[in-house]
């Protein structure tokens, strides 16, 4: 039933070409676009350090014609994307705790939970999400495969530090019980074995179970330009109609979706074993948004141009400010800010130095790919260059009034989804 040649690259200590579909396994794929190489964004060369050979890894998304889905047209091991030093950690952004709080409140009243429900998070990084669920009462487990895994531990949630995995899933439930809910919040799109981690997740749901997912959304990367997001650890770019076509697969059902904010646009779904819940109609008209067939290959030919035109577009803003004798620096330095750096070619000459809030475990290291040193916040205001870049543009909203507030006089500038100045 399941594709048996999909791409495995884990435990080969490389990288391995995504030649048929993840999801259902047909070939070819189409090219839907190609950033070139990029290096692997969580592995930051601490500052001062002799540089050293680094693997640079080609970054193409490819389209599946037969069910519709998006994918990164390589799969790198997850030890090299993974590290256990990886340094991002999900509490660290306002909208996401709100995000979190919003998914417990949501599905505790959607589903009835009580007390004795088990919510189980895949991914649980430093437990921001599954702290909601602890809080407002439920029994929780975090499965967590890297040491960030430890600051949930630290605060009191249960958390198993392992890679999830079948064996893993059925020895949770051996120990734990069967789960009401399973949620896996941006990392359904990164594990390769995505057809054992259903079956995984399956496996724990209790009969009433439900999974819910947040993944970043296809359309609203199209609609934006996010190019940005595209990096190895995303292996797949889903739309509903994607995401609805892989777990029908296994016989789940998805019966609630919306749009959520996180990460610039993502949606939450909601699933569960064919028949349990009542759908929604939500996701009627959410299907019924999505372009399909020859008018997703259009939309994405359009985009494929977007990015491009935006590349040029942001080169001749900087190149205004270099011109002037402008200093320019770059504001936060997450994941999605390699690909953007190494696709536009942003280097040291260009960018001085990227500040990072105090605390962050990126401060002292190189950007990915670049000798441009990530450096703490405070540098931003004795310095004073006159123009800061925002890369974590998505929640420049939220970032803005808060450098302005601490000081900052310069001009800020958004990359995506058009180069300007606020
Ligand atoms: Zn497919």
């Amino acid at each position: 039933m399941f594709p048996t040649k999909v791409a495995r690259a884990a435990g080969t200590g490389a990288s391995v070409p995504v030649e048929c579909c993840q999801v259902c396994g047909h070939a070819p794929l189409e090219t839907v676009l190609s950033l070139g190489y990029m290096p692997p964004v969580n592995q930051m060369v601490p500052i001062g350090q002799v540089p050293r050979q680094q693997p640079w890894f080609p970054t193409d998304l490819l389209y599946c014609g037969k069910c519709e889905l998006v994918q990164l047209g390589l799969a790198v091991d997850p030890v090299i994307i993974f590290p256990p030093e990886y340094p991002y950690t999900s509490g660290t952004t306002r909208l996401l705790r709100d995000n979190f709080a919003d998914l417990c409140a949501e599905s505790g009243a959607m589903l009835k939970l009580t007390p004795q429900d088990l919510v189980i998070d895949i991914g649980s990084n430093d437990g921001t999400l599954i702290s909601n669920f602890q809080k407002a009462g439920y029994r929780v487990l975090g499965i967590e495969p890297t040491e960030v895994g430890k600051i949930a531990a630290g605060r009191g949630i249960p958390t198993l530090t392992r890679y999830f995995t079948p064996a893993v899933a059925a020895e949770v439930k051996r120990e734990h019980g069967p789960a009401r809910v399973v949620t896996a919040a941006n990392c359904f799109a990164h594990i390769e074995d995505v057809h054992s981690i259903v079956e995984g997740i399956i496996d724990l749901l209790a009969p009433n179970g439900v999974f819910v997912s947040e993944s970043h959304y296809l359309i609203g990367l199209l609609d934006t330009f996010q190019y940005d997001t595209v990096y190895h650890e995303h292996l797949r770019y889903y739309s509903l109609a994607s995401l609805a076509h892989l777990l029908g697969m296994h016989g789940l059902e998805v019966f609630h979706a919306r749009p959520i904010p996180s990460h610039g646009g993502s949606i939450r779904v909601y699933a569960a074993r064919r028949g349990v819940m009542p759908i929604q109609p939500s996701v009627a008209r959410m299907l019924a948004a999505e372009p399909r067939g020859d008018a997703m290959r259009a939309r994405l030919k359009a985009f494929r141009n977007d990015v491009l035109l935006s590349k040029l577009r942001l080169m001749s803003l900087i190149r205004d400010y270099k011109e002037k004798g402008m200093r320019i620096c770059g504001i936060s330095a997450p994941s999605r800010a390699s690909t953007l750096f190494n696709y536009v070619g942003l280097d040291d000459g260009i960018i001085d130095y990227v500040c990072e809030i105090a605390g962050s475990l990126k401060i002292g290291k190189y950007m990915p790919g670049t000798s441009i040193p990530v450096v703490e916040e405070s540098r931003l205001f004795s310095d004073q260059p006159e123009v800061a870049i925002i890369f974590s543009w998505h929640i420049a909203d939220e970032l803005a009034p808060k450098l302005r507030a601490k000081g900052y006089r310069g001009k800020l500038v958004t990359p995506l989804p058009v180069p300007r100045e606020l």
